[in-house]
Formats: C-alpha cells, structure tokens, sequence
C-alpha cells in the first residue's frame, strides 16, 4: 500500500522525529509538490491559511506542532471537515518557566546586566541601575488555560500571590478571579498574557490596561504578538507608564520593530516558549501520534476542539 503524503512545512525536533516522518510517510516540504497530500504539519506561527488549503484537495489532517491555531483558518478547515490537532499541555511548563525567567530578568535587569558586562561598562567603572523585586509582587494572569495555570501553580509555589482573569471565571481556581484585563492590571505588579490569540484577543492589553498597571508594573506576553497593543506599549516603555516588558512573541515575527528594539527595559526572546529538548520531544511524538491514529482511523489523541 502506497505512504500517505504529508506535507512538513514545519520541521520535527529532535532530528530523529523529523527521521520517522520521512520513513512512515511520503514526505513533501514544498506545497508545489504535494497536491496529494493528506496530511499538514505544520506550526503554531505558521498555520494554514484557506489559499494554501485551496491548492491541497485531499487534505484531511492539520496536524499542529504547536497549541495555537490563530494562524489556521479553522473556518475553511471546517467547512472542508478538515481535522485539526495540536499538541497541548506536554508545553505548559517551559512556556510557564519562560514566563517567569522573562519577568525576573526584566525586573532584576538581567539582560541589562550581561549587556554591561560585554561592554566593558563595568570594568570602566561605570554603575549599573537598581532593578526591583519580582516575586514578591502580585501576579495576574490574563488567559487562565493550561499555560496560565501551569504558570499559577509555579507562582504560587514560589509564595506569590496570584489573580487571573479569562472569557468565564473558574469554579476550581485557586486563585482569584477579576473580570477583565483591566481590572486585573490595576490589583497587580506582574501582568502575565497566555490568552490564546486571534480576532477575541487582538489589543486586549491596550493604553488603558497598562495605565492600571502602574510605574511599578512589568507585562510579560507568552501568548501572541497581537494580545498586546505594540504602539500602546512602546508609549508605555518609553513614558515611564509601565516599569518593564519581557516579550517571547511577535505582531509579524522574525521581524521586531525598532521601537521595540530601542524600548528602555525591555526583555525580548525569539519565541523560545516551547524550546526545551524535553518540550519539542514530547510536541514531536504527540504530532507523530496524531498523524498515525489519522491514518489507521483511530480516534485522534489530542483534537483541537475550541
Ligand atoms: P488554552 O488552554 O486554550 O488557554 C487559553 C486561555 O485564553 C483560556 O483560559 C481562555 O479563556 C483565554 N482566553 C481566550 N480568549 C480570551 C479573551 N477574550 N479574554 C480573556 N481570556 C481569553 O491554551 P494554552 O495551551 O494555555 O496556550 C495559550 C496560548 O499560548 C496559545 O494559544 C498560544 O498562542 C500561546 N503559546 C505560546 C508559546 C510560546 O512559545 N511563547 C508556546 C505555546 C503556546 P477560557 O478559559 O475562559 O476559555
């Protein structure tokens, strides 16, 4: 019996996943050469939009490396009973630990530091800026699902107190719930972002939001570029509104504005949530499973189903 195609416009890691794909599979890398193709792998940043869906007519299979889908067109994927899967919660913790790393070297200015150093500044005599305590703040949490929580719980461990807000309070939580960006900005010092992006979210960290965070406050977006109103926030950075920004995600990434770029105290990572060894491991055998459960029509073990 003939492989199935897929079509790989992302790559597996760890190289030995990449290695079972292309052995299990008729592997494809260019959408050109693959109108046959059953099956997408694709990632978070770079979905699958309609056109490229129009030029694959056996598609069945969106198998997502990633948990985001704002860069999917889900409508089209579910007009054409397209499935679409994701690899979700196996990258809660290193995206939550990012998370955390992003707001302590923003708040202690550990990147500010480094620069420094490599400078010479230090050896020139030159005296570093006080940076200020991070885990003794007030954390809030906009986007409570499984990076959020994750995040929640390590806070937490850590002795901090924790508030969250998302689209509907949770019975179960923990922590304490606020019931807009807004309100939850204004009772904390952390402001962290892991909403899912896409149209719901777009701008919800605006002006106003950071305002009610205060000088004494610091924003660390994991989630997508989008959530947070870039214009809004260099204004911030550069106004003194906000004391600091660790930002892991992009508008229209792998550029990064030179507003940002030049911004005072600003951390900014090339969307390295995800990128543990351990992380894309798992990721990888969870994309693997998808695709086969698909084939051998078993059910799929993680369907999107937002
Ligand atoms: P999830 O479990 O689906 O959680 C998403 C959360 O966003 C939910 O709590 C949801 O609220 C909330 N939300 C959605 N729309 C909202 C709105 N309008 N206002 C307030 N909250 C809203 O997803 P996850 O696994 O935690 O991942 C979250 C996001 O992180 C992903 O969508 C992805 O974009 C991003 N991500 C980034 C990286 C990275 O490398 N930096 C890696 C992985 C994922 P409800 O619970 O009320 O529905």
């Amino acid at each position: 019996m003939s492989r199935p195609t897929v079509l790989a416009l992302a790559t597996l890691k760890p190289a030995a996943m990449q290695e079972r794909l292309s052995a299990e599979y008729d592997l494809r890398t260019t959408i050109e050469d693959a109108a046959g193709a059953r099956i997408v792998l694709t990632s978070g940043a770079l979905g699958l939009s309609a056109a490229q869906m129009a030029l694959l007519p056996a598609l069945e299979l969106i198998a997502v490396n990633g948990v985001g889908v704002d860069a999917v067109d889900l409508a089209e994927a579910r007009r054409r009973g397209i499935r679409v899967t994701t690899t979700p919660d196996v990258l809660s913790d290193a995206v939550a630990e990012m998370a955390l790393g992003l707001a302590v070297a923003v708040g202690r200015r550990i990147a500010e530091g480094d620069r420094f150093i490599r400078a010479g500044s230090w050896a020139a005599g030159g005296k570093p800026a006080l940076g200020r305590p991070v885990i003794r703040g007030r954390a809030g949490i906009l986007g409570y699902g499984r990076i959020g929580r994750s995040l929640a719980d390590l806070l937490r461990g850590l002795g901090m107190e924790v508030l969250y807000t998302a689209r509907s309070e949770k019975p179960d939580a923990p922590d304490a719930f606020r019931p807009d960006a807004q309100a939850l900005a204004r009772d904390c010092s952390l402001l962290f972002v892991t909403a899912a992006g896409g149209t719901e979210t777009r701008g919800l960290v605006d002006a106003a939001v950071l305002k009610a965070l205060g000088p004494e406050g610091i924003v660390v977006n994991v989630a997508r570029g989008p959530v947070v109103d870039t214009e809004a926030l260099v204004n911030a950075l550069r106004a003194g509104t906000i004391a600091g920004a660790g930002l892991d995600v992009f508008d229209d990434e792998p550029t990064v504005p030179p507003a940002l770029i030049e911004a005072p105290n600003c951390v900014l990572t090339p969307h390295l949530g995800s990128a543990t060894d351990a992380a894309r491991a798992a990721m990888a055998a969870l994309v693997l499973e998808n695709i086969a459960a698909h084939v051998a029509g078993r059910p799929l073990p993680t369907p999107y189903e937002g």
